[in-house]
């Protein structure tokens, strides 16, 4: 195969993993409550702790941010296998999205905590940059759901993907998204996040906006 075939291919995988997990976050962020059977506790509790206090999963182990990815990753590996098309496609493909927590932990960090390779690779906007991630955290963080990459981003935000979605979900069923009490003026903080609270140092403003060193 051609090398420009294979690196567009690949260029392919990144952005649907990029892409996908986006919608998986927001799917999370707009119908998923703390009540939602299973996935409310498991899921959708830490991710709201996540909006309210951004550096707490930060201080979380890789096994304790991934677990539930490397769970569905396996899945897709066994379900690829077993149908045969277990190429370099679906592992790239699982290898990128079981990491999405760590690259999104990585744009919560400063750069000291990052180390010179992923500071260099967010530079290079190989990997999301803290900054563009830093526009999801802003109120009332209902954009820039797409975790991986500064690619997908501005893409489905110049084509309104999400509100169009939502808008579609509402005409058919009625629900809206869900409101974040992490927001001004959303209503009390559950006691639930309030016991999150720790004394995590916040990421200075330069590592959110530092100067980039990629050549
Ligand atoms: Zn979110
Ligand atoms: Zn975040």
């Amino acid at each position: 195969m051609h090398t420009l075939q294979i690196l567009l291919q690949a260029l392919g995988v990144i952005l649907l993993a990029d892409f996908l997990a986006g919608v998986i976050h927001w799917l999370e962020d707009a119908y998923g409550t703390e009540e939602t059977p299973v996935l409310g506790p498991l899921v959708i509790r830490p991710n709201i702790v996540h909006h309210h206090y951004p550096r707490f999963f930060t201080k979380l182990t890789w096994w304790q941010s991934s677990w539930d990815l490397l769970l569905i990753g396996m899945l897709i590996i066994g379900g690829a296998a077993w149908a045969g098309v277990l190429t370099w496609h679906v592992w790239l493909f699982v290898l990128l999205s079981i990491n999405a927590n760590q690259v999104h932990k990585w744009s919560h960090q400063t750069r000291a905590e990052n180390g010179r390779v992923v500071s260099f690779l967010q530079d290079c906007w190989i990997l999301q940059t803290p900054r563009q991630h830093a526009l999801h955290h802003t109120d009332p963080k209902n954009t820039y759901y797409c975790p991986i990459t500064n690619l997908v981003n501005p893409t489905l935000e110049f084509i309104g993907l999400w509100p169009k979605l939502e808008a579609l979900i509402e005409a058919f069923t009625g629900a809206t998204h869900r409101a974040d009490s992490s927001n001004r003026g959303e209503g009390p903080t559950p006691a639930w996040v309030i016991e999150h609270r720790r004394p995590v140092p916040a990421a200075t403003p330069t590592s959110l906006t530092g100067p980039g060193s990629c050549p």
